[in-house]
């Protein structure tokens, strides 16, 4: 019996699915593939997974336009005009795990800070202030100074003020989720980083984080605990990119069916310089726009986030296409909004403030949406 993805996995292979999309991309008749792929989709035939990978390899990168303009009307008759904002507040950079791309990392020696329940009241204010409701919670993975006690503390604080608290920190059991639900948290995003085994455990030295499959099961937990929304993705840059986009794809199809009450969401962050975190490779912006377009095409009720980690020339060519929820005037530091001493997880690059995102949206025909879809306004 099928109950976590990591069973489900057993019939997939990361190696296995990397050479399949080699061989796409090296093959000259993919082309002729993907413009029966293409054909099919304007006749309103859903791709299959194994096509996807097609759509996600190197020749479709020739068909980049025609897909686009395909993504950019199942968004609108899906999503409408609507854009929803977020922030991310961070509780804490302590951490008691070492992975090799995040500057948060045990042995860094950075400037360390847990907020109190009163300071992170304070930064939350701050946003609210800004219009902000629907916030997003993050810590590292410190068990003991980020408990689920901590954590619950400050969602049954900050819940009349917001309409979605999100969490994104370390893995917790089912039984917290339900906890954490009845506290106010609705919402979990929780990034693989890599579906690639092999360097899974090359990138995760230390920590909780080196149990792959508890992680990886960590969305059928919360789905599970009834959890509205569930964020998903990979960190690109550490493993293959189209193999990772191909697994956070069927990792979201996998979920869409079992969990279908819970929304699901990808986000797909490229990896940013960090403390100690030097020689990113680089994801060509082409490759990038092609994935999050054709995971609208393959997946047209996922939710897409486009996140401050990338810059706002990229993040306003993208978002009118296929993008659904984006996160503004952030922050990556524990006390960031209101200046306290501490180190920042890692480099943004959209810096605008949220009033400017909000003009930009504005400009171009979308609706900045502040409460999240299901919720009234608190
Ligand atoms: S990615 Fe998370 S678990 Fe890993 S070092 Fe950074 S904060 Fe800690």
């Amino acid at each position: 019996m099928i109950r976590n993805f990591s069973d489900y996995l057993q019939n997939f292979s990361f190696h296995e699915i990397y050479q399949k999309i080699q061989d796409i991309n090296s093959n000259p008749n993919s082309y002729k593939k993907i413009e029966q792929i293409l054909y099919d989709i304007q006749n309103e035939e859903k791709p299959t997974w194994e096509e996807f990978l097609y759509l996600i390899s190197k020749p479709a990168l020739s068909y980049l336009e025609d897909l686009a303009q395909i993504a950019y009307k199942i968004t609108r008759k899906r999503f409408g005009n609507a854009i929803l904002l977020y922030s991310p507040l961070y509780l804490s950079n302590e951490c008691k795990s070492i992975c090799t791309y995040c500057g948060f990392r045990y042995d860094n020696q950075i400037k360390r800070k847990t907020l109190t329940i009163e300071e992170a009241f304070q930064e939350a204010m701050i946003l609210h202030k800004q219009g902000i409701r629907h916030i997003l919670l993050l810590t590292g993975e410190d068990y003991r100074n980020t408990s689920v006690s901590y954590l619950s503390q400050i969602t049954e604080t900050l819940q009349q003020y917001f309409s979605s608290i999100g969490i994104e920190v370390y893995p917790l059991r089912e039984e917290e989720y339900r906890f954490l639900r009845t506290k106010g948290v609705d919402s979990l995003t929780i990034y693989q980083e890599t579906y690639d085994p092999i360097r899974y455990k090359e990138v995760h030295l230390q920590g909780v984080k080196k149990r792959m499959n508890f992680r990886l099961d960590c969305p059928d937990r919360a789905g599970r605990a009834e959890l509205r929304k569930i964020g998903i993705g990979a960190l690109l840059g550490l493993s293959d990119p189209q193999t990772e986009v191909a697994m956070v794809a069927l990792h979201a199809q996998y979920l869409q069916k079992k969990y279908w009450k819970t929304h699901i969401t990808i986000s797909l962050p490229r990896l940013r310089p960090a403390e100690n975190v030097f020689n990113i490779p680089k994801v060509s912006d082409h490759l990038y726009s092609l994935f999050f377009i054709a995971i609208r095409i393959f997946l047209p009720d996922v939710g897409l986030v486009l996140s401050t980690r990338e810059s706002p020339h990229f993040r306003d060519g993208m978002i009118p296409i296929c993008i659904t929820q984006i996160s503004a005037g952030s922050r990556t530091e524990p006390g960031g909004y209101s200046g306290y001493d501490s180190t920042e997880q890692f480099k943004i690059e959209d810096n605008r403030s949220i009033s400017e995102i909000v003009e930009m949206l504005k400009k171009k025909q979308l609706d900045p949406v502040f409460t999240d879809w299901v919720y009234a306004v608190k």
